[in-house]
């Protein structure tokens, strides 16, 4: 597989400016700990990026340095999923160039609202 580009990696993190608004997205949650907007090249009729207001690179980070912002990422992910396809969906943390990672900012990829194969390719 190709080496993804490791730009995301540097202070200029693509979803801190998300977040700070110099970035347009489609915001559909923001809270104290995290921000929900749409995926700008959606997989599926619903896909979501939950992301903490701050930098943590992966979801094993996140969880080592601040588990209720975990824990409140997760609790949006169900809620955007309750409200949007029946509490069924798939969430997703890349990890790993190896993977599909592309961003070096957390971000939880809320799926749903089709049928999903297993395994996922
Ligand atoms: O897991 P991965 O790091 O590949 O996910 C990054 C996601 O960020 C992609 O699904 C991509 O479509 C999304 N993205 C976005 N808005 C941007 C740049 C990327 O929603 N401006």
């Amino acid at each position: 597989m190709a080496e993804v580009s490791r730009v995301e990696r540097a202070p200029d993190d693509l979803f801190l400016r998300i977040v700070a608004g110099d970035v347009p997205a489609t915001i559909v949650h923001s809270d104290d700990q995290v921000v929900a907007f749409e995926d700008i090249a959606p997989q599926a009729p619903t896909h979501v990026l939950v992301v903490p207001r701050e930098r943590y690179e992966n979801v094993a980070e996140l969880a080592a340095k601040a588990p209720q912002v975990l824990a409140r990422l997760v609790e949006v992910a169900q809620r955007i999923a309750d409200e949007r396809c029946g509490g069924e969906y798939r969430l997703v943390f890349n990890t790993g160039t190896a993977v599909g990672q592309s961003v070096f900012h957390v971000h939880g990829h809320v799926l749903g609202g089709r049928d999903f194969t297993w395994p996922p390719g």
